[in-house]
């Protein structure tokens, strides 16, 4: 089936509304903070959440952006972010990694390198910072929701990962919308998570909808961008093989809850927000940086 552009660009927000729904991602009365990168999904994400959110007078719409401090990337990515919410007449609220946390990403991996230290993939490192920050600002405004861009092909490619790093446990939690685990923790929303990245991409082009190109200069995580291609290749010879990852997994993670139950969040020792550790990753991070 051809679609024109104007009805492609309906069908996925259409369908994000639909996995709104199906699984009951927003309240009527919600306030939802979109986390905003400037990066293709997450405006795509901001255009079609400002579209469901007409249809619910009373939700509030915020978006959310994290300054890493990237030089020659983050300048242009807020810039864009911002661009997007004017147009959209949405509230910007920016949260720097440099007064949460001392340092700009650039400051840190330059410190973490001359101490020669064997620190995890750039990326892995800035994803535990930029949750924890996303986390901080959605509470800072009072959201009760935290709206991601994570696609189809993020979700499978995550569930991939867990299972190569031995972590799958950690599968039972990512889900479409998460539990309420504790009073500090924003519940995370993801209403992209049925839509592959695709989709999402040529969405934000049908609509004209400006976004970052330019990827992260620290963008190397090895083992994802197998399991990207890996999952690429099976789904060009098995057309619809990521979303049958994607239904396999929600099938079975009740189970998968059942077996991770035991594993309760306290607050970290050091900062006081949730964690499973007794120092959270965060702070973990923090104490390498001295
Ligand atoms: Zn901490």
């Amino acid at each position: 089936m051809k679609l024109c552009r104007k009805c492609f660009a309906r069908s996925i927000e259409e369908k994000t509304r639909a996995t709104v729904s199906k699984y009951q991602m927003v309240r009527f009365d919600d306030k939802i903070a979109v986390a905003v990168s400037g990066g293709k999904d997450s405006v795509s994400l901001l255009h079609v959440m400002a579209k469901i959110e007409r249809e619910y007078p009373r939700a509030k719409l915020v978006a959310i952006s994290v300054d890493e401090g990237i030089e020659g990337y983050t300048d242009e990515a807020l810039e864009i972010a911002a661009e997007n919410c004017k147009e959209l007449g949405v509230e910007h609220f920016v949260v720097s990694f440099k007064d949460l946390y001392g340092f700009t990403f650039d400051q840190m991996v330059k410190r973490l390198r001359n101490k020669g230290d064997d620190m995890l993939t750039a990326c892995a490192y800035c994803g535990v910072l930029r949750r924890k920050a996303l986390n901080l600002a959605a509470r800072k405004v009072e959201a009760d929701r935290l709206a991601t861009a994570h696609t189809l092909d993020d979700e499978t490619q995550t569930i991939l990962l867990n299972i190569f790093h031995g972590d799958v446990l950690r599968i039972a939690k990512e889900k479409p919308v998460t539990d309420e685990v504790h009073p500090k923790l924003v519940r995370r929303i993801k209403p992209f998570c049925e839509i592959p990245e695709k989709e999402t991409a040529l969405y934000a082009y049908v609509r004209g909808i400006k976004f970052q190109s330019r990827p992260c200069p620290y963008a190397s995580e090895a083992l994802r961008n197998d399991a990207r291609v890996m999952l690429n290749r099976l789904e060009e010879k098995h057309p619809g093989i990521k979303f049958t990852i994607f239904k396999s997994i929600e099938r079975i993670r009740p189970a998968l809850e059942e077996v991770a139950k035991e594993e309760g969040l306290h607050e970290c020792s050091e900062c006081g927000e949730p964690t499973t550790d007794e120092v959270c990753r965060t702070c973990q991070m923090r104490k390498q940086l001295e």
